[in-house]
């Protein structure tokens, strides 16, 4: 997705713009990654989309990138939004992906080979259970990566900051997700143990 060139956003989305910017730089601040806390505030606005397709928010590790709509976002959600990706960044989360992903295509690359030796059946169905394995591990790190950032986000700003922003992404996101929030904030506030130390 191209990123929208600042010079074509109108005035009062440049406005918006530099609160974007003040809040990444303040709030990285708090970061424990130096590498997080030192760089300048990085931030491309897309397009949205599809129509009310937006609310879109995500890191490429250097970069956070947002839809549009969220320019006007109300602050509270803005905070939250930056805070995540910036617990992103810190975690090296896109980084540790990436290898999870190789890792499963690797998996799949030795079951497909064991495969076409064919015949000896064990094998294969203990590569078959190693590939799920791995797929499975792949699956629950993305979700544990969405926790982690949260929880990263929290120390960078507050667990109040957190839960407040979680409030107003529940109604933006599909019925389905709302027990996944509901399970962040309740991790947040200590009510369920952490999967990772601070
Ligand atoms: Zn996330």
């Amino acid at each position: 997705m191209t990123a929208i060139p600042l010079e074509n956003l109108t005035t009062a989305e440049k406005v918006q713009l530099t609160l974007w910017m003040n809040d990444i730089a303040a709030i990285a601040g708090n970061s424990v990654s130096g590498r997080v806390r030192n760089r300048e505030p990085r931030l491309r606005v897309h397009p949205i989309p599809q129509e009310g397709d937006g609310h879109a928010a995500w890191t490429t590790g250097e970069w956070i990138n947002i839809s549009r709509d969220l320019l006007a976002a109300d602050p509270k959600l803005r905070r939250y939004l930056i805070a995540h990706e910036l617990g992103h960044d810190e975690g090296w989360h896109d980084a540790i992906g990436f290898a999870a992903a190789i890792a499963v295509a690797f998996g799949l690359g030795t079951t497909i080979s064991l495969l076409s030796l064919a015949a000896i059946v064990p094998s294969l169905q203990s590569a078959s259970v190693t590939l799920m394995g791995v797929a499975t591990i792949a699956g629950r790190k993305t979700m544990c990566f969405e926790w982690e950032a949260d929880r990263r986000g929290a120390r960078m700003t507050s667990v109040q900051a957190m839960t407040d922003g979680i409030d107003l992404v529940i109604p933006l996101r599909s019925p389905n997700l709302r027990a996944f929030y509901s399970n962040k904030k309740e991790r947040l506030n200590g009510l369920k143990p952490s999967w990772f130390s601070p």
